[in-house]
Order: structure tokens, then sequence, then C-alpha cells
């Protein structure tokens, strides 16, 4: 086997197999437990934020959100067209209608565009806002990459149409501003609710995991609550709503739990390797290294590569099975949500930015135990066989 650079993979250089070790001994491997009560304190410490509770998934954050929103049958909600999918799916889950709204630089929601929509194609009367009859009840922002939404914009037009936010901070767990109004606020901690994901290569994971917060502690109790199929009572079977099965395990809790004590070096190598690949591309005309937006400290989990577009010719496909047969794991951002099957039939609004970075964004290696060594020929490669497939 020659070398191989993967493109993002779990690093476990700290207490994981102590904790899991542990978790397992004493037998406690379920929904109940001390580690999953931990790492929950561990992310609230982290976050600033008072109350946050573990769950299953990011998904499942986000589902949970959207429940206690009150996002039901036939509601409208406005999400972004370039994410992960499951940042859309869960509206589906309720029955209710995506609305997508373009991005911009940052990839995140156009703030513009999101207050235009509301103004220019929806009304607003007796304190509702409605789309073609319907409530707009709620807006997904999603941090991609780690990036930061323009918050301070997307709260102001939530405010005047008593819009909940669902911050999406699946991909931005450590980021926050340090400047304007939200100085010192992180990711998932400014709208109504944070989502937070610790799948497998989020910049630290429990296998699959995630976690929720809200803006009131009684609120993120309920969350927690209704994760755990609304049992109201220790010793009866009492439930007064319908809940889920959308708890954390104690055993994905101790894999948290360490992998939080690393989170600060995890995002620290993330900035440095980021600044080195700038270093790298700088003055290589067929790609411009995306940067984070001004105004915030980035926890940069994932690197995008913009591609000359008039001059590399060759599909998305072509350039990384290329890149992947030198050994470089890299892959192409998603394919557009209103694209896909389940959502063709759904309404966008000015659709610009997204369908200009599908086709030129390349993510490249970013684990966090990468070297500068792979992180030099990684940019090597990527550089002769972009200089290969341009004109
Ligand atoms: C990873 C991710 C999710 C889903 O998280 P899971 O833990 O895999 O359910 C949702 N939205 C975005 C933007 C993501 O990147």
């Amino acid at each position: 086997m020659g070398k191989f650079v993967p493109l993002s993979i779990p690093n476990f250089e700290g207490n994981e197999k102590t904790y899991v070790d542990d978790a397992l001994e004493q037998g406690w491997v379920s929904t109940g437990g001390a580690y999953i009560t931990k790492l929950e304190q561990q992310l609230a410490l982290f976050l600033h934020t008072q109350n946050v509770a573990a769950c299953q998934s990011g998904t499942s954050a986000l589902h949970l959100s959207l429940v206690e929103a009150g996002v039901k049958p036939d509601d409208v909600v406005l999400v972004p067209p370039l994410t992960f999918i499951a940042a859309v799916n869960p509206v589906k889950y309720q029955y209710a209608t995506p609305v997508f709204i373009d991005c911009d630089d940052s990839f995140c929601m156009d703030p513009m565009k999101l207050r235009r929509f509301c103004e220019e194609e929806c009304v607003f009367a007796d304190g509702v806002l409605t789309y073609k009859g319907a409530a707009v009840k709620a807006v997904v922002v999603v941090h991609v990459f780690g990036n930061m939404a323009d918050m301070e914009s997307i709260m102001d037009t939530a405010e005047t149409f008593r819009l909940k936010v669902i911050e999406d901070a699946t991909e931005a767990l450590g980021t926050y501003y340090t400047e304007g109004r939200y100085a010192g606020k992180y990711a998932g901690t400014i709208g109504d609710f944070g989502a937070y994901s610790f799948n497998g290569n989020k910049i630290i994971t429990t296998g699959g995991g995630g976690a929720v917060t809200a803006n009131t502690p009684e609120v993120v109790d309920h969350l927690r609550y209704l994760s755990t199929q609304a049992k109201n009572d220790p010793h009866y079977y009492i439930h007064d709503e319908v809940g889920y099965n959308y708890r954390m395990t104690n055993l994905q809790a101790a894999l948290g739990v360490a992998q939080m004590e690393e989170l600060p070096e995890f995002i620290r190598r993330k900035q440095e390797n980021f600044d080195r690949y700038c270093r790298l591309f700088e003055g290589f005309s067929l790609v411009r290294m995306v940067p984070f937006r001004a105004g915030i400290s980035s926890n940069k989990w994932f690197y995008s590569l913009e591609i000359d577009r008039d001059r590399v010719k060759a599909s998305m496909r072509q350039i990384i099975t290329t890149l992947e047969q030198r050994g470089v794991q890299t892959r192409a951002i998603w394919g557009l949500i209103n694209e896909q099957l389940p959502y063709r039939a759904e309404d966008t609004y000015q659709l610009e930015k997204a369908p200009w970075y599908a086709h030129r964004i390349l993510n490249i290696p970013c684990s966090t135990q990468i070297t500068p060594e792979e992180i030099d020929w990684c940019a090597q490669q990527i550089k002769e066989v972009l200089t290969g497939f341009a004109g």
C-alpha cells in the first residue's frame, strides 16, 4: 500500500479507552449513567450556556427542536439548499414544508435574501407570517463547515417576523463571535435552539451522538424529557406527551467526555492546519482556499477549495478519483437538497450562490492527526492533478 491520507477520521489520543472501559465495568451502557450528565455539564461549560441535553444524534437534536418550536403539519420552515440533508429531513418528519433560501459566500444562509423572502413573498398579519396561506414557523440556520452564519441580521429578521431560530451547529462546536453584538457567543447558543452532532467525522465524536440546547434552561429540560420517551415518574410508567427514544447512551457519553477534554487541542490543530494549506495554495491560481467569516473564531472543522471552473473543466468525479489513486481522499461539497428526489417539488427562493458553489467546492484532508508533511504532500498532489486537468 502506498501513502493514503484520509479526508477526516476520528482521533482517540486521550482517555477514550479508560472511560469506555469504566462505563462497561460499571454496567451502565444504556440511556442512564454518570457519563451522560458529565458530558452535558462539560458542553454547557464549554458553550457558556446553562443547560444541554445529550441526544442520540444531531438529527434527533434537530427534530426535537422542531417539535419544541411547535412546527406542525403544513407549516413552512425556511431551510438551506447547500448542506447535509439531515438539516432538512426533520422538517419532513413533522409533515411540514421546507422552502429553500439561498446561501451567501460563507455557504450559510443569505440574511438579505431571508429578509427579502419574508417581506416580499409572505404576508405578516396578527403576529403570524404566512407563505401561500401556510404559517412560517421557523428557520433552520446551518453554520456550514464550522463557519458562522450572519446571526445579527438573521436574528433581527426572526424577531420582526416572529420566527423560531434553530441553529444547526452540528459542524461548528467551538465557533464563536469575537466581535459585534454577539461577541463571546458560541454557535448554537444565539437562536432559540442549537443542535450539535458527534458523528464519526465531526470535530469530536461519540460514534453516533449529538446534543441540543435552547435559550432557556427549562426548555432544555423539556427537550430531555421528550428524548426519554416523555416518562414522568421514576417508578411508574406515566407519560403526558408523545416522547422519543432520542437519548444518548452512557457508552457514547464516556467517549464524549474524553473527546471534550481534547476539543481545545483539536480546534487548535484544525486552525493551524488550515493556515498551512492557505500558505501552500497562495499564488496557485487554479484554486482558492475559502476563508471563514471575519469577526469570529471558527473551529475550522472542514476545509474548502474553490476550483476555477473556467480553467479546470474536469468533473468533480474525475478530480476525486484521480486524487484517490494518488492517495489523497477528497470529496465534493453536497448536492443541492432541493434537487434530491424527496424535495424536488418544494419551493426555492433566488438560488444563485448555492448552485454556483455546488459545482466548485472540493473538501480536502483535515483530520486532527494529519502531519505538516502530509499536508504539504496533499497540497502538492492537488496542484499537480488540477494543473493536469487545466486547459
Ligand atoms: C452531521 C450533520 C447533521 C446530522 O448529524 P448526525 O449526528 O449525523 O445525525 C446535521 N446537519 C449537518 C449540517 C451536519 O453536518
